[in-house]
């Protein structure tokens, strides 16, 4: 359920993540100088209230399973996003990814947490015995155009805060474009598309991305990695298309 998030701590952290760069910056949300995310921007993001969301897409909707999730993949465990995409959360993305704001990815990480710990609140059990973060990599040439991998960064972000190593084993190939695909269409198009190098058997996985649309390439990844022995118990996004 999507709800202001008030004087949280994820606010503060945010705010003060936010505050520590030196140089020029502007508010994604509103432009005010002098910080990436001003207090009133943070304050307004639309978070996901874990225990009213899909258990298997993170979606905002659908305690038991949302509408999206008639048939959720075996491979994958318990989603959490931590805000629904729209507003400043679109704008947070799109600054990160397509004006290259590396400068956000501390904020992201910070996103990412405040999900898996509002998450561990209702289901204490989740963060358990997890190895390592994996991430949905960016494509070849995604990775060429950004001059970074922006989930790679996220990864090493979280990686910091809640003290689990990266596993960078996945290999993401260009799927043709989604953005006009429905569920099915998605799900069928992604196909194949993630390769895993390295050894991952018997690991268990947080697997993290950015955005989830109708969860078909995080799915995709987790089968990917399943495939060759792993355990993907948790995903994690920082926002959710719903
Ligand atoms: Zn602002
Ligand atoms: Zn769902």
């Amino acid at each position: 359920m999507a709800s202001p998030l008030g004087q949280s701590p994820l606010l503060t952290r945010l705010v003060e993540g936010a505050l520590e760069f030196l140089w020029p910056a502007r508010c994604v949300g509103c432009d005010e100088p002098g910080t990436l995310l001003c207090p009133a921007c943070a304050a307004s993001l639309p978070a996901i209230d874990q225990r009213f969301a899909c258990p298997h897409c993170g979606a905002p909707f659908g305690w038991l399973v949302c509408t999206n999730c008639t048939e959720p993949a075996p491979e994958l465990g318990r989603v959490a996003s931590a805000f629904a995409y729209e507003g400043v959360v679109e704008r947070l993305v799109k600054v990160y990814k397509d004006e290259h704001e590396r400068r956000l990815a501390p904020l992201l990480a910070e996103a990412l947490r405040f999900a898996i710990e509002n998450l561990a609140e209702c289901e204490p059990s989740v963060l358990e015995a997890i190895d390592a973060i994996a991430f949905i990599p960016a494509t070849e040439q995604a990775y060429l155009r950004r001059g970074f991998d922006h989930m790679e960064l996220v990864a090493r972000e979280l990686s910091k805060r809640i003290g689990l190593p990266v596993a960078d084993v996945l290999v993401h190939h260009r799927a043709g474009d989604q953005r006009e695909l429905g569920g099915e269409e998605r799900e069928e198009n992604v196909r194949g598309t993630f390769e895993v190098m390295g050894e991952v058997w018997g690991s268990r996985l947080l697997l993290v991305d950015d955005v989830i649309t109708t969860g078909a390439s995080l799915r995709e990844a987790a089968r990917a990695l399943v495939a060759r022995g792993a355990f993907v118990p948790l995903g994690a996004s920082v926002a959710r298309v719903w």
